[in-house]
């Protein structure tokens, strides 16, 4: 037999934003794809149109645009398998509700919401389906001719599947191996709906995946106890010799590991479920997203790729390729995965290190221009090489080096209760002297001088350099101090030193 071609999809229902943990869905996907030369498919599940949200299709497609992650085919993408909208597909569907219905796999049921209701108030743990359905109004226990009546009168209808019982179903998970149910356990699901003439999610997701040639559902753990009915489903079609094979992802956990990851947890420590910033169409709501919150999208990327999975040995910063080298379903756990935001901080800070400077420059430039600072670009790399080091965030690149693009306006309480103590100012200004007539400016040569100098005073080198660092940073913290300077230049170092000279006491 020859193989199969790899074909998975995301199939995302646009209900709001895209959760954390449907990125790492689509991830693995991806992943799994790429490794195995196939096709990456995006398919949007609508056909729930009371849970559809406005701008949700968009927010997610423009969440894999920052994310780097393409589709090979899909929604906003075309291909030979389309269209990928579900509600753009009824047609497709209706003709495999009524197969099911021709062959007696599945039966039309007109029982009103108010007759279920009176129903599960009657039997305890009411579950329609073979010990309850010929006491229920469908077209197995009604006579023909009030079935007919019912339809001639509009009567509006569901579809059920007709479950047999007594059957075992097998589901073959590549990360849980064979989960094997006994189908009595599974109630006559609803597989359409008259009133809007719209699939359910599972006739449309089956239909779909079979349509599509999907041959691996790659998804989250919640969608393990729907697995048996779609395999009965697949069955009932007489698609089994192209059913997908399943692997159901672990569960996302909060960060102290008890229980399921929510949107409160975020909120409660401080960091986004939710790879972009969303703003709730009804309730005007923002909640905050990775990109606004200046992560960069290969930390996530790669901090996401190791909740569940890991690569056999210690290697945790891997780039998408090799990602795509190592991936492997087979040493994905079942058990659920820690979302510990802190090691996404320190991804952060460890792809702003790897990252070309000029790269960084670009994200932090804007920032500069917002504060009114025209600092050439170049002059930016250069700062950003010196400092990038000390930040887990571009963002905060601002408070660890503002004093290379502005002279300090203020100083530092501590630093100068430390170092501005007599005879520090004296230190100072004859420093300044000593720059202001020094033959050469440039770091390299006139700190040997400096150095010299101070010897020859007899002074302290730690004493004299930290208050002429409170003079020019505003804080005893920076840089090599001569790389500051630098960078700032003569005139500029010259003169903040001599206003701190003249703001500051002689002695603190
Ligand atoms: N529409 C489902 C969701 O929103 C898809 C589940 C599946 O992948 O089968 O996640």
């Amino acid at each position: 037999m020859t193989e199969r071609r790899v074909r998975v999809r995301f199939a995302p229902s646009p209900t709001g934003p895209l959760h954390i943990g449907g990125v790492r869905t689509a991830l693995y996907n991806y992943l799994f794809a790429r490794q195995h030369g196939g096709d990456f498919i995006f398919r949007i599940e609508d056909t729930d149109s009371n849970r559809f949200v406005p701008g949700a299709e968009e927010y997610i497609i423009e969440s894999f645009q920052w994310l780097g992650l393409a589709f090979d085919e899909g929604v906003g993408v075309g291909g030979d398998h389309g269209p990928y909208r579900q509600s753009e597909r009824r047609d497709i569907y209706k003709k495999y509700v009524q197969q099911l219905l021709d062959e007696g796999k599945a039966y039309m049921a007109f029982d009103t919401p108010e007759e279920l209701e009176a129903k599960r108030n009657e039997i305890a743990n009411f579950q329609y389906d073979a010990t309850t359905r010929m006491q229920m109004r469908n077209s197995l226990a009604l006579p023909k001719e009030e079935v007919d009546a019912l339809l001639a009168s509009g009567h509006q209808y569901v579809v059920r599947f007709l479950i047999e019982p007594g059957v075992e179903v097998h589901v073959n998970d590549l990360i849980r191996g064979n989960v094997v149910i006994n189908s009595s356990v599974l109630d006559d699901k609803v597989l359409y709906k008259s009133a809007d003439e719209l699939p359910t999610y599972h006739l449309a997701n089956i239909v779909d995946d079979h349509l599509m040639e999907v041959s691996h559902v790659i998804r989250g753990e919640e969608w393990l106890p729907s697995a048996p009915l779609h395999v009965l489903l697949y069955r009932a079609f007489g698609w089994e010799d192209t059913m997908p094979t399943f692997a159901h992802l672990p569960l996302l956990l909060k960060p102290e590991g008890n229980g399921k990851l929510s949107k409160r947890d975020g909120d409660r420590l401080g960091f986004p479920v939710f790879p972009l910033e969303w703003h709730d169409p009804k309730t005007g709501d923002i909640s905050s997203g990775y990109r606004e919150k200046d992560y960069l999208p290969e930390a996530v990327i790669n901090f996401l790729a190791l909740l569940g999975w890991n690569p056999g040995n210690d290697q945790e910063k891997m780039t998408l390729d090799e990602m795509i080298q190592l991936f492997d379903l087979s040493r994905c756990s079942k058990a659920g995965a820690r979302f510990d935001y802190k090691k996404l901080v320190w991804f952060n800070h460890e792809y702003i290190l790897s990252k070309d400077d000029a790269e960084i420059a670009r994200l932090f430039e804007p920032m500069l221009r917002e504060r009114g600072i025209n600092e050439e670009f170049d002059r930016i790399v250069k700062v950003v090489s010196l400092m990038k080091g000390r930040v887990n965030f571009v963002h905060e690149l601002w408070d660890t080096c503002c004093y290379f693009f502005e002279a300090p306006e203020s100083y530092d309480e501590k630093s100068l209760k430390k170092w501005w103590k007599e005879p520090a100012s004296t230190y100072v200004r004859e420093l300044c002297d000593f720059i202001e007539q020094a033959p050469v400016f440039a770091g390299a040569e006139i700190e040997p001088l400096i150095m010299e100098w101070i010897a020859s005073k007899e002074w302290g080198v730690g004493k004299v350099m930290n208050a002429f660092r409170v003079t020019l940073v505003g804080a005893a913290v920076g840089p090599h101090i001569f790389e500051l300077t630098d960078f700032i230049g003569k005139e500029e170092t010259l003169r903040r030193a001599r206003c701190a000279l003249e703001v500051l006491p002689a002695a603190i």
